[in-house]
């Protein structure tokens, strides 16, 4: 058995689950939420239940299907997520690079079924895009439905050199092959190409309890962690489980980067910024990308705090002073910017200062 267990969000299984039966589950889906609250979980749970040759509310958890669907090895279901750019020049061979790689975390995932975020740098090439279509292409081997999962939607990227595979993709999309089930997920729908998110069904997970957490880390954290180590990350995690395990790794780091840039950034332009600008180097791209995604995370926690409600994140006290959360809306959107700029050729440090000077204006 691969599959961690799936933890909450009980209302949307049971919908997901009415749905299913009464044969009204749209064809094209998109999970969003927070990262780490079980998003792609959630995704294989539903897979699960449209191939579990029982039909209930919730996949019965023994029957063949249900238990190649656990150990990841079913026929029909197809789990795409973000890798690293193929490195090979011919497309053929890209795609087949990215089969490869893709099964590898497969292989991973078996082993080590909990996992943290991929790399910052990897993404949905033109290569996974050409794959997905071939495999959309297929029959269903076992002759029932198949599903397509695409984590990390957003990292889909079709403005590279080929448009014509990303319009081929938006096409299955837009019309799917009868019995395939597509399910995107995403932390930011705005991320996602629109194109994308205009043709699939939305599907919004919220934040776990703390209870959930916490339940999740007493019972299926290897080595077992204990009790205060529990209680540490609990409170860290706003309700994702994925942040519980990353905490204090390297998504510890990527917070402590981006906590100083902006305890840099609200001091104002000048000596302390720049400073702090020079300081923040970046060895791999992937460091920079965890970074961004950290400063707008902690910029989200400010934005909630400045509307009253608990922040849980460690953030730089003069972003509390603001009367609205306008100023903190409008930097995540700064970021965004650079994030996507920093998925092309620009060079980090660079991309860094332009940032560095942007946030100063809106905080
Ligand atoms: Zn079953």
């Amino acid at each position: 058995m691969s599959l961690p267990p799936l933890v909450g969000h009980r209302e949307t299984r049971r919908r997901l689950a009415r749905s299913v039966r009464a044969g009204t589950l749209p064809q094209v889906l998109l999970f969003t939420g927070p990262t780490g609250v079980g998003k792609q979980r959630l995704a294989l749970w539903l897979a699960q239940l449209v191939l579990c040759e029982r039909g209930g509310d919730e996949p019965c958890g023994t029957c063949r299907a249900c238990r190649l669907v656990e150990g990841l090895a079913h026929a029909d279901l197809h789990w795409f997520v973000p890798v690293l750019r193929p490195k090979a020049g011919d497309p053929d061979k890209q795609v087949e690079e990215a089969a490869e790689t893709i099964a590898g975390v497969m292989e991973e995932r078996r082993k080590r079924p909990l996992y943290t975020a991929p790399d910052g740098m990897a993404i949905h090439s033109i290569a996974t895009a050409r794959l997905l279509q071939r495999r959309m292409a297929l029959t269903s081997v076992e002759g029932g439905r198949r599903v397509f999962i695409v984590g990390e939607a957003d990292r889909l990227v079709p403005q590279e050199s080929s448009p014509e595979a990303a319009n081929a993709t938006l096409k299955l999309l837009e019309e799917p092959p009868v019995g395939a089930l597509i399910v995107l997920t995403t932390l930011d729908p705005r991320r996602v190409l629109p194109t994308i998110r205009s043709r699939a069904a939305p599907v919004r997970l919220n934040r776990l309890s703390d209870d959930e957490v916490r339940g999740f880390l007493a019972q299926h954290t290897e080595p077992r962690w204990g009790r205060e180590k529990i209680e540490e990350r609990v409170a860290l995690a706003s309700g994702s489980i994925g942040a519980a395990l990353s905490e204090g790794e390297d998504a510890g780091k990527a917070y402590r980067s981006a906590e100083q840039l902006l305890a840099a950034v609200v001091e104002g332009r000048g000596a302390a910024l720049e400073r702090a600008l020079g300081q923040a180097t970046f060895a791999a791209r992937g460091d920079f990308a965890a970074m961004l995604d950290a400063l707008a995370e902690t910029l989200g926690e400010a934005a909630r705090g400045t509307m009253g409600q608990p922040v849980r994140r460690s953030v730089p006290a003069p972003l509390l002073r603001h009367r609205s959360p306008g100023p903190l809306l409008l930097a995540m959107e700064k970021v965004a910017e650079a994030r996507e700029a920093a998925a092309g050729n620009v060079n980090p440090q660079v991309l860094l200062a332009v940032l560095g000077e942007d946030l100063a204006e809106v905080l």
